[in-house]
């Protein structure tokens, strides 16, 4: 699945000056060409070079993301469009699962975080998102000792590499090996979070990853974007980010999970505490994730409700967090809730 779509050069009749300024926005390989879409480039373009004395238009950027594409397609890199029902499911058979590092939670989310897949992680602040991120990185079990990358964008200037340590070293496993495939990208305002993004196939390739996280995928948008006025911006440029996070998924089979933050719901009148927070980000972030979950905290335990996703019906999971990171409960406090009885949710 693995291998270098190569540089641009590769391309053959194709505009020399073009390709250089393709580069100059991001655009330095043949994959991050593919997995790209014409209006998307076409966008960033202009948005870049104001004049665009060459006259680039739709159809030049359509033909050239098409050319990229069949190259991928030739190297075997990615799959042709077309495809039989079969060979479908032949490729949802190579979907991995990643462990949480609890039992109960990798049942909950049946057998742990899946590859072609996005898995958003919503709560509030201190209720584990991170720690789950951290704990990923320690057990996400990679089959293959070569394609066992992971890249982590932190947007938040939070990641702690002695967290990590601990988890694996409490885990008895070799930190150092984990620590060494684990590839951090700090990242301090939006722009450098969508180049990053939009980069990002090139990046895959080059660590050799299975798994992306980002930790997390709002907190500069929203912190940049704050007004009303520039709220339709900001979701437009969410969904680009979300949208092409999905393709790469697909395309690398790969597992990407992010995290969100929360934000109080104003028309919330039920009081309970349990329905007063709702994942940021609106109606974009809802539809863009395959698999939504909340945390909470609850005393010194966490609960994990699933809000959406194709397979799994509506559910709970109580978990702690520990040395190990993230760890089941005890067995005397039961594995997991049944369909939010005891929550209300
Ligand atoms: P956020 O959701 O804001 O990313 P974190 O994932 O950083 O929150 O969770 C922070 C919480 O994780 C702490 O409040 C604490 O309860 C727990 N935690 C962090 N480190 C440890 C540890 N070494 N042992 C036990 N619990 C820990
Ligand atoms: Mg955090």
């Amino acid at each position: 699945m693995f291998g270098d779509g190569g540089t641009l050069e590769r391309l053959q009749d194709v505009d020399q000056h073009l390709l250089h300024k393709l580069k100059d926005i991001g655009i330095g390989s043949i994959s991050d060409l593919a997995t790209t879409t014409p209006p998307e480039l076409l966008e960033d373009y202009y948005s870049n070079y104001d004049d665009a004395t060459r006259g680039i238009d739709f159809e030049t950027i359509s033909h050239l993301v098409l050319k990229a594409k069949q190259k991928l397609i030739e190297d075997g890199l990615i799959q042709r469009d077309f495809s039989s029902a079969e060979k479908m499911l032949e490729r949802r058979q190579k979907m991995a699962k990643f462990s949480t590092g609890s039992e109960s939670f990798d049942s909950f989310l049946g057998g742990g975080i899946e590859t072609q897949a996005l898995t958003e992680i919503a709560g509030e602040f201190g209720s584990g998102k991170s720690q789950l991120c951290y704990t990923l990185c320690v057990t996400a079990n990679m089959s293959s000792k070569e394609d066992n990358g992971i890249i982590y964008v932190d947007t938040e200037n939070s990641f702690k590499a002695e967290r990590i340590h601990q988890i694996a070293e409490s885990r008895g496993l070799d930190s150092e090996e984990i620590l060494k495939r684990i590839n951090i990208c700090k990242i301090y305002y939006s722009a450098h979070l969508e180049a990053v993004i939009r980069s990002l196939a090139r990046y895959i390739e080059q660590y050799r990853a299975r798994l992306v996280i980002i930790d997390s995928i709002i907190s500069l948008h929203r912190a940049e974007f704050a007004g009303r006025e520039t709220l339709a911006e900001r979701q437009q440029r969410l969904n680009a980010l979300l949208h092409r996070l999905r393709r790469l998924s697909e395309i690398y089979n790969i597992a990407i999970v992010y995290t969100n933050q929360v934000q109080a719901q104003p028309d919330s009148f039920l009081g309970n505490g349990f329905d007063s927070m709702r994942a940021a980000g609106g109606n974009i972030m809802g539809h863009a994730s395959t698999y939504r979950v909340f945390l909470r905290k609850m005393g010194h335990n966490r609960i994990a409700t699933m809000l959406d996703s194709p397979y799994h019906a509506y559910s709970q999971v109580k978990f702690t967090i520990g040395e190990e990171g993230i760890q089941d409960l005890e067995k005397k406090d039961g594995k997991t809730l049944a369909g939010g009885s005891e929550c209300g949710w």
